[in-house]
């Protein structure tokens, strides 16, 4: 079993495991909603997902058509996961709110045209992309 959880704790998830779908993404709505130079996503199929507490949502449109929802804590401001229009059978989940150093790698790297220069992702097999990748032109 697997958790997830904002700082303070008032947020919860109850996770099935490691996910097999681990997405680093470096587009600029990432980096602002993270503070960070990019942020981390560890999806999951909706009804393996148990959430407790009572989160706030900020929606923003997607910059690959839709909207995306992400669900913050009130009182520390943690973003603990996230759903998109565009991918309505998953969620996904701040690996930064998961807090296992030793979680899934990521599996893709996208946005990478606005990826700070000094952040590499690294890993066999792992697919880099310029753009969010969302077409589905392989598989
Ligand atoms: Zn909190
Ligand atoms: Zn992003």
């Amino acid at each position: 079993m697997t958790d997830a959880r904002c700082s303070c704790g008032a947020i919860a998830l109850s996770l099935p495991g490691p996910s097999s779908l681990v997405v680093a993404c470096h587009c600029t709505d990432c980096q602002r909603r993270t503070g960070a130079p990019f942020g981390v996503g560890a999806f999951y199929p909706v009804e393996e997902v148990k959430i407790s507490g009572a989160p706030r949502e900020y929606v923003r449109a997607a910059e690959s058509g839709g909207k995306v929802r992400f669900h913050f804590c009130a009182d520390c401001a943690s973003t603990v996961y996230w759903s998109a229009d565009n991918l309505p059978a998953m969620i996904g989940v701040a690996v930064g709110a998961i807090a296992d150093p030793n979680g899934p790698a990521p599996i893709k790297s996208i946005f990478e045209r606005s990826k700070h220069p000094w952040v590499e992702i690294v890993g066999a097999g792992i697919e880099h992309l310029e753009h969010g990748g969302a077409r589905k032109s392989s598989s």
